[in-house]
């Protein structure tokens, strides 16, 4: 028995694993292994069992080691170790951040159902709403961060869909603007929306901000899915995805994941369970990084506006969400270069230390243009209604020294003055 409380990061060295079971190795090994050898026919029946949900696990029982689509120790603790950050009862991890939200989408939406977003949303996750899933007779729509409960209720209600929304689906902060969501909204817009025969899930992405600063399981959130591609792997060398909540909704998750059979493997487990070593030193650099970034931005006269969090102020009603929701303004912003197209370009092909590339939460320091880039598959209406215009850059921010990175920042957006000089010469 434990008799202290361990913080997550001092426990993401050692919790789930067993030295004595594997020749004492202080680290977890690599189990690249299909199947897993019984000791005898009856404890093969017996885990399956359990597996199949035939019988109860008895007190201090394990799921026993079947075959590696079910479960395998590289997963079993990589799962049992993220679930810490987010005092999560389950956890599963998936092969990418796409196939853990398609998962819970398709596990809890049938045909017929209506799905409510937020708006923007990760560009693959809007594919897979608004173009797959209308293929399976199931419907999303889209509400943004400025409208109330009544409104977003109302919008339901214009569409004669409230009887049918079984999934409420949230991104917070939204990519690439930082505009946040309320939670507490959210919650309200599912419980009214849920009836004594129908329960209204509310699922958040917080790939943006966790697992370390932002926990929506505290907030009444049922499910948190993550693109672990991000943060959590935080060294851009794999993808993967996980889903984290109570066991409940987990159980469905994991037998859906069962038969498709997109859990991730072994080799990105382990990857992950390393990761999750360094997490919280990388994050908290990244975030200290940034701040540094983003004051800098501000002042800049090629600047024209920087989304962070760290710049609201208080009376802004996005502010008080910020305080409520959020332990840090986390590691990404975004700013309006002044003039479009051509001068975010310009700025991005002058970078020399930072990569120009999409992706974010890595150790490197990452720029892209999102009207061009990550969002181009956003309708032109939605892309100016949501602020994503041709002069916006977003900078994912890693653990380099912050003066390299300014001095980088600084030096590019020079060359964008030089060459407007240029230009007005002629
Ligand atoms: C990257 C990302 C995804 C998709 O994750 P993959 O690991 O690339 O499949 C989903 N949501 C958000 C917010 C993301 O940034």
């Amino acid at each position: 028995m434990q008799d202290r409380y361990f913080q997550p990061e001092s426990l993401m060295m050692t919790h789930g694993y067993k030295p004595e079971l594997s020749e004492g190795a202080i680290k977890c090994p690599i189990f690249q292994t299909s199947t897993f050898v019984f000791n005898n026919a009856e404890e093969g029946k017996a885990f399956f069992q359990v597996a199949y949900g035939k019988r109860e696990k008895k007190p201090n029982e394990e799921l026993g080691l079947i075959y590696s689509r079910l479960n395998n120790p590289d997963l079993q603790i990589l799962e049992e170790r993220l679930c810490l950050w987010d005092k999560a009862e389950e956890c599963a991890v998936f092969e990418s951040g796409m196939s853990a939200i398609s998962t819970v989408m398709l596990e809890f939406l049938r045909p017929g159902d209506v799905m409510l977003y937020s708006m923007p949303v990760y560009g693959g996750t809007d594919h897979f709403i608004n173009k797959v899933l209308p293929e399976y007779g199931i419907i999303g729509i889209g509400f943004t961060s400025d409208q109330s409960t009544e409104e977003i209720l109302q919008l339901v209600h214009d569409k004669e869909a409230s009887e049918k929304v079984k999934l409420v689906y949230v991104e917070t902060p939204a990519n690439p603007t930082n505009a946040l969501f309320d939670l507490s909204v959210c919650r309200e817009v599912a419980d009214r929306l849920s009836s004594e025969t129908k329960e209204v899930v509310l699922c958040v992405d917080n790939t943006y901000m966790g697992p370390l600063w932002q926990h929506p399981l505290a907030h009444g959130v049922d499910l948190i899915v993550y693109s672990a591609t991000k943060y959590i792997g935080g060294h851009s060398d794999l993808i993967a995805g996980a889903v984290l909540g109570k066991s409940k909704y987990m159980k469905r998750v994991r037998t859906l994941r069962t038969f498709l059979g997109n859990m991730a493997g072994p080799w990105t487990g382990w990857l992950l369970m390393r990761s999750l070593e360094t997490l919280k030193v990388r994050m908290t650099q990244q975030a200290t990084n940034a701040l540094e970034v983003a004051d800098f931005l501000k002042s800049h006269p090629k600047v024209e506006k920087v989304y962070f969090l760290g710049h609201l102020e208080p009376g802004d009603p996005q502010y008080e969400i910020f305080k409520k929701q959020h332990t840090s303004a986390g590691a990404m912003l975004s700013f309006d270069i002044k003039g479009g197209e051509e001068e975010a370009f310009l700025f991005l092909n002058h970078l020399k230390l930072i990569k120009l590339a999409v992706s974010l939460g890595s150790t490197e320091s990452l720029a892209e243009h999102p009207a061009t880039m990550t969002h181009s598959d956003v309708s032109d209406g939605d892309r100016l209604r949501l602020g994503i215009s041709e002069k916006l850059v977003r900078l994912s921010i890693g653990v380099e020294h912050f003066t390299d990175i300014i001095w980088d920042i600084s030096q590019a957006l020079e060359k964008v003055s030089v060459v407007e000089k240029e230009v007005m010469l002629k």
